[in-house]
C-alpha cells in the first residue's frame, strides 16, 4: 500500500486557548514495501504523523492517501475499521494499548474488533505469538507480568494476528537493553 500525505497540518485543541499545531502542510510519500524511519527530536509531530496514518487523529487540513482510502477531517467511524484492519499500530508503551486479562484474549481481541474471520482465533493467536517468538506457553500468562521486551512482542502480535499490510511502530525500542533492541529490530525486519 503506499501511503500519501497531501498538505497535511494537525492542530490539538482547535479553537481552544491551548490551540496547537503539531504539524503544518505536510506533503510525504511512503512506497510499499519498504521500512520507513521517522526520526526528530522529542514534541517534532513523529506520533502525531503516525497517528494520523491510521486515522486515530485525523487532519486538520489536508488528507492522507492509502490506495483508495481517504483520511480526511469528516471521515466516518464506519470506514475507519477497513482502514485499521490493513494499518496496524503498535503504541509506544505496551501498557497504552495492552488491556485484556491474558495474552490469548488481548491478541484475539483484536481480530474480533476488526471483524477478522481468516482461520480459527486460536490457530491464529498461536500462530501470532510464534512469529514474535513466544511460544503457546504464553497464551494463558497476564500479559502484564511480563517483562517489557515480552509485552512489546505480545502487542506486535496482537497486530500480527490481523495480517495487516502496513505496520506503524511509535518509538518501538524505546525502554528495551540492547538485546532486546536487537531482537526487535530483526523481527521488524
Ligand atoms: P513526538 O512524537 O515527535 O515527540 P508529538 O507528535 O507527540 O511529538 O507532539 C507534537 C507536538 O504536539 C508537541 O509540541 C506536543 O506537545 C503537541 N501535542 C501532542 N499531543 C498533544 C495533545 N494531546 N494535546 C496538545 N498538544 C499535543
Ligand atoms: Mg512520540
Amino acid at each position: 500500500m503506499e501511503i500519501e500525505f497531501k498538505n497535511v497540518s494537525y492542530i490539538y485543541n482547535l479553537n481552544t486557548p491551548l490551540r496547537k499545531l503539531a504539524l503544518e502542510e505536510i506533503n510525504l510519500k511512503f512506497k510499499e514495501g519498504k521500512i520507513n524511519v521517522i526520526m526528530g527530536k522529542s514534541g517534532s509531530g513523529k506520533t502525531t504523523l503516525a497517528q494520523l496514518i491510521n486515522a486515530l487523529l485525523k487532519p486538520t487540513r489536508g488528507k492522507i492517501e492509502i490506495d483508495d482510502f481517504v483520511i480526511e477531517r469528516n471521515l466516518k467511524m464506519k470506514n475507519i475499521n477497513d482502514l485499521r484492519v490493513n494499518v496496524g499500530f503498535v503504541f509506544q508503551f505496551p501498557e497504552e494499548q495492552i488491556f485484556n486479562k491474558t495474552v490469548k484474549k488481548e491478541i484475539v481481541f483484536g481480530m474480533k474488533y476488526l471483524n477478522y474471520k481468516r482461520g480459527s482465533e486460536d490457530e491464529r493467536a498461536a500462530m501470532a505469538l510464534k512469529m514474535v517468538g513466544l511460544d503457546e506457553s504464553y497464551l494463558k500468562r497476564d500479559p502484564f507480568t511480563l517483562s517489557g521486551g515480552e509485552m512489546r512482542r505480545v502487542a506486535i502480535a496482537s497486530i500480527l494476528a490481523f495480517n495487516p499490510k502496513v505496520i506503524i511502530f511509535d518509538e518501538p525500542t524505546v525502554g528495551l537493553d540492547s538485546l532486546a533492541k536487537k531482537n526487535l529490530i530483526r523481527l521488524i525486519k
